[in-house]
């Protein structure tokens, strides 16, 4: 088997971060890392990172991702390049095709890598279990590929400056079942969450709905934004604009306070890029402490209080 295959990510033109990553998390791995990238003209992205031994241009009649498409040209990648490891990010995108060719091809899979390694020729890889509070290496026998879904900003992005030989690499692409047609703009919410400079982040800790109001006054009291975790959302607690996290918000804000927050992966991808992060859970084993500068195991109705008393 041939090393490691990855496919570059773009969207409105511009290739996402994710590919670059890619790039650092490949070189972890044993062997030539080549790069495919799916476009009407693939030739517009300049994907020659340092690290990457070769481009595939793969040429599709639509310029914005739909999923039919890379699943064909992956598929047909895979046969051609016989890789070792095909990398993917942990994005919408990729979570869609991903796990299907892997299911398709019976490759070995995994979600969410944050690590990479080679021993004695078997890739091993590094996942979380268990909000993160597990790290668990998997060991992916040699003799089958593996296909790898790699979380965003896991790896440094590779430099630019790489001195790889490109080719055009046609595939035969069945009709698309979904057709990309055009994006739209999601409704402003009430609030921007992303620009805030200070941001008080409630969680499930609060308990129940009723307790909202009381924190969005702490939050104007204390000059901050409200922002919620996902469960807040889901129960219908606060609109989606408010949410932080992998399928909400990312926020880097000077001073983050997350009060009854545990801290799962999910959560930390929106947030953990803070300026300064303060946490208050009853539990000292949260996740969140784990990325938190200062952290205070106390109930957060206490913490509310002493706050409300100082302002
Ligand atoms: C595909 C996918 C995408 C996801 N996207 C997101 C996302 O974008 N954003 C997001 O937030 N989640 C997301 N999640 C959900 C995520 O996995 C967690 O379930 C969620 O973040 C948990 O929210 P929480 O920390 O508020 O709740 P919990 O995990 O229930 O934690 C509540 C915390 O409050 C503490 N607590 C309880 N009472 C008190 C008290 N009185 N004082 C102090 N502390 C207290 C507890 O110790 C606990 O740590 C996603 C999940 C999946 C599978």
């Amino acid at each position: 088997m041939n090393g490691t295959l990855i496919v570059a990510e773009h969207l409105l033109g511009e290739l996402r971060d994710i590919t670059r990553e890619l790039v650092t998390a490949a070189r972890e791995l044993a062997g030539p890392v080549a790069m495919a990238v799916i476009d009407r003209d693939a030739s517009r992205f300049d994907v020659n990172f340092r690290g990457v031994d070769e481009v595939f241009r793969v040429p599709a009649d639509q310029e914005e991702f739909e999923n039919d498409v890379y699943q064909a040209a992956l598929e047909a990648l895979i046969a051609e390049r016989q890789p070792q490891a095909v990398l993917l990010g942990f994005t919408v995108n990729s979570m869609g095709y991903g796990p299907a060719v892997a299911a398709k091809l019976g490759l070995g899979f995994a979600s969410d890598v944050h690590g990479l390694a080679s021993e004695d020729g078997a890739v091993v890889a590094t996942r979380s279990f268990y909000g993160g509070k597990v790290h668990a290496e998997l060991e992916f026998s040699t003799g089958r590929p593996v296909l790898l879904l790699v979380r965003p900003a896991a790896f440094a992005p590779a430099e630019p400056g790489g001195s790889a030989a490109s080719k055009d690499f046609s595939v035969e692409i069945p009709a698309s079942r979904a057709r990309h047609l055009a994006f739209e703009e999601v409704a402003a919410g009430d609030v921007d969450i992303t620009t805030a400079d200070f941001v008080l982040s409630i969680g499930r800790g609060i308990g129940q709905r009723e307790e909202i109001p009381r924190f969005e006054q702490l939050a104007d009291k204390l000059g901050a934004i409200l922002a919620v975790s996902r469960p807040l959302v889901d129960a219908g607690w606060m609109p989606s604009a408010r949410q932080v996290g992998q399928s909400g918000k990312t926020v880097s804000p000077r001073v983050y306070l997350a009060l009854g927050i545990s801290g799962a992966v999910q959560h930390l991808a929106g947030m953990k890029t803070s300026g300064t992060i303060i946490a208050v859970n009853t539990d000292p084993e949260a996740a969140i402490f784990n990325v938190a500068h200062y952290g205070a195991v106390a109930d957060l109705f206490d913490v509310a209080e002493e706050l409300e008393k100082l302002l």
